[in-house]
């Protein structure tokens, strides 16, 4: 890990309620068990977890599922300033690339992310995990 990513314990904390989330998950088919938790900017810890469907395109990652409870219960300024993604399955599962596209509306550049990486915990700065985000904001181009 580099200076400024560390594992603060506020991020082992986070991290560990996304276990505590994982054990929710619904994944009969793939029994890959991932849950997510997102620090908002107002201190509130939003969870997800990963829910299969037979249609397995249908399935919805653990990432997007605490996103969108995030944006129910806090309405549309919602703002992520750190997340954490964890699984039972002892593997790396940074965030897939659809849910870093999700949340690249609703994160703070600079957020930490923490997630399982193959040489043991990673945290990363959003902007570092998706540096060049889809956006069809004019004021941001160039
Ligand atoms: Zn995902």
């Amino acid at each position: 890990m580099e200076a400024g990513d560390q594992l603060t314990a506020a991020l082992a904390a986070l991290l560990e309620q996304a276990r505590a989330a994982a054990q929710h998950s619904y994944s009969p088919y793939s029994g890959f068990r991932v849950g997510a938790a997102l620090r908002l900017n107002d201190g509130t810890v939003v969870i997800g977890t990963n829910v299969e469907n037979v249609s397995y395109g249908l399935t919805l990652c653990a990432e997007r599922a605490a996103l969108v409870q995030a944006v129910s219960r806090f309405g549309p300024t919602v703002r992520i300033t750190a997340a954490a993604v964890a699984n039972l399955n002892d593997a790396p599962s940074p965030p897939c690339g659809a849910c870093r596209q999700v949340l690249a509306e609703f994160i703070e550049p600079d957020a930490p992310v923490v997630f399982p990486a193959a040489d043991g915990t990673r945290v990363m700065a959003f902007r570092d995990m998706m540096p060049l985000a889809f956006d069809m904001k004019l004021d941001k181009r160039g």
